[in-house]
């Protein structure tokens, strides 16, 4: 069985087969429910606590 995963940013969870998979340089894994988390994290390093659409703040946010 696929382990459900939440989204690294906006902490939703993701459904099996949907999402995107991100492994940093440090050996991370972060898992994005869509591009919009995916982007949001990459390109505009945008604070998930700042942005109103994010469920809730990750406490791990580094
Ligand atoms: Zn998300």
């Amino acid at each position: 069985m696929p382990k459900m995963r939440t989204c690294s940013y906006c902490g939703r969870p993701i459904e099996p087969g949907t999402g995107i998979m991100f492994v940093t340089r440090r050996g991370d894994v972060l898992w994005f429910c869509s591009s919009k988390c995916y982007k949001n994290y990459l390109k505009l390093r945008r604070k998930p606590s700042k942005l109103a659409w994010v469920k809730k703040s990750k406490a791990s946010w580094k």
